[in-house]
Parts: structure tokens; C-alpha cells; sequence
């Protein structure tokens, strides 16, 4: 390998935060016909990187800070 050569591909870290969601069809209106999808927060969160690393969903009071997390795990 030359200094001119592109370097070797990594999986550098780069967090980010996933919000679950549940849906439910929602009551009909009898009037229009329609049906509204509803959506709500389950309070899970989880935590990945593009490394692998993952925290699985877990209640959001029990997981770390964002800028805590990156703090002790690398990555911007
Ligand atoms: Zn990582």
C-alpha cells in the first residue's frame, strides 16, 4: 500500500436514538366511513451504533444521556 491508496473501510461509531412506537386502527366514524390510524409512544428506547453496539429497548429514565453515551462510547 501507497500513501496514495484509500485507507481501510471501518464501521466507525455513530450513535443514534430509536423512539418505539405502537399503532392502532382507530374507532370508525361511522358518518365518513374512515378509520384514522392512532399512534402513541410506548416509552422505550433504544440506543445503536453503527458499530453493533445496541443498548434493546429499555424504558428511557434507565438509559444513559446521549452525550453521556457518546462520551464513554466514541463516535460525534
Ligand atoms: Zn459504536
Amino acid at each position: 500500500m501507497t500513501n496514495t491508496d484509500a485507507g481501510p473501510w471501518t464501521t466507525e461509531h455513530r450513535l443514534t436514538i430509536r423512539t418505539q412506537i405502537e399503532s392502532r386502527p382507530g374507532p370508525l366514524n361511522e358518518a365518513t366511513g374512515d378509520r384514522w390510524a392512532e399512534h402513541r409512544k410506548t416509552g422505550l428506547t433504544l440506543i445503536a451504533c453503527n458499530c453493533g453496539f445496541t443498548t434493546g429497548w429499555a424504558p428511557a429514565a434507565e438509559l444513559p444521556a446521549l452525550a453521556e453515551l457518546t462520551a464513554q462510547h466514541g463516535g460525534t
